[in-house]
């Protein structure tokens, strides 16, 4: 990039110049990071209120950073959505997950599913429906295992060709969830047009319900409204014992959080074996 002069600098401060050239560098280095192996996947438990069992995983993408150390997704995905990136990180993400899981399959319940996040610009990706099929098919893994999570402003875009693609992924036998609801504005209407099997409420709500009635009034709606359509409940951001007796009050069905399990690489929470995907 070309430097600028030196009488335009002045007018930058010194924290913003050095939030865009981190933003640059790191926009430059994403692309290396896949080659490089320095992408990983950390997994969270998601449990069943009744049962109190693991019922799934969700893999959550990281990045470690030769110099930065790890950088959060919440910072490279929407860099990497900024261009096509974004669908070989997230096809080469998914083919990570779909392995391991195979991998440690025997150190779970066979009816453990497997949560893997999309982003709006895969459900454009014209290949989608080829890779998920693949690697499914690639690693011996029921569709009914994969269930895939795009955040609701995502869903939201009523795009004809996303929602054609979600259907045909229905169609496959993957499960798809909402994520991150209740921070949208998604209509009745919208929703039930949509193929959706889970619906996941925004961490913000949880965060709130013990001091602010007008969350759990909130959270009591949705999952009434979700249990109507027919979709499971799950509540994620858990941090405490008493936000996770309330929503078991409240009928909600499967909750995830750092009260019941922080993200952690594979190996830690699977069980010791090693599993290699480098090869
Ligand atoms: P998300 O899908 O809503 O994932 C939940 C986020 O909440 C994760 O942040 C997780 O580490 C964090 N979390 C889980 N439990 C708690 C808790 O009890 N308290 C708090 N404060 N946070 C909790 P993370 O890993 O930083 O991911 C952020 C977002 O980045 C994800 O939100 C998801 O939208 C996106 N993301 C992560 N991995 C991928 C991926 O492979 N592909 C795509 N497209 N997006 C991804
Ligand atoms: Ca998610
Ligand atoms: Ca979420
Ligand atoms: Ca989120």
């Amino acid at each position: 990039a070309k430097e600028c002069g030196r009488g335009r600098s002045a007018f930058f401060d010194v924290e913003l110049r050095e939030r865009m050239q981190r933003h640059m560098r790191l926009e430059q280095d994403l692309r290396g990071a896949v080659r490089n192996d320095q992408l990983w996947l950390a997994y969270q438990p998601v449990i069943d209120l009744r049962t109190d069992r693991t019922v799934a995983v969700e893999g959550l993408l990281r990045w470690t950073h030769p110099e930065h150390g790890t950088v959060s997704p919440g910072e490279f995905i929407p860099l990497a959505e900024e261009s096509e990136l974004i669908n070989r990180i997230g096809g080469h993400m998914l083919s990570t997950a779909v392995h391991e899981l195979a991998f440690h399959r025997g150190r779970c319940e066979l009816s453990t599913r497997l949560k893997v996040n999309l982003s709006v610009r895969q459900l454009d990706d014209p290949w989608l429906l080829t890779t998920v099929r693949q690697t499914l098919s690639d690693n011996d893994l029921p569709a009914r295992t994969l269930c895939l999570e795009i955040t609701e402003s995502a869903l939201m875009r009523d795009s004809a060709e996303a929602t054609r693609v979600l259907h045909s992924l229905r169609e496959l036998g993957v499960s798809l969830a909402i994520d991150d609801f209740g921070t949208g504005y998604s209509s009745l209407a919208q929703l039930q047009r949509l193929p959706l099997d889970i619906l996941k409420i925004d961490r913000s709500f949880i965060a709130e319900l013990e001091q602010s009635p007008g969350a759990e009034n909130i959270v009591t709606s949705i999952i009434a409204m979700a249990h109507t359509m027919n979709l499971t409940v799950v509540a994620e951001g858990v941090e405490t014992v008493e936000q996770l007796d309330l929503l078991r009050s409240l009928g909600c069905d499967q909750a995830q959080g750092y009260y019941l399990g922080r993200p952690a690489p594979a190996r830690e929470f699977f069980g010791a074996a090693v599993s290699d995907t480098t090869s």
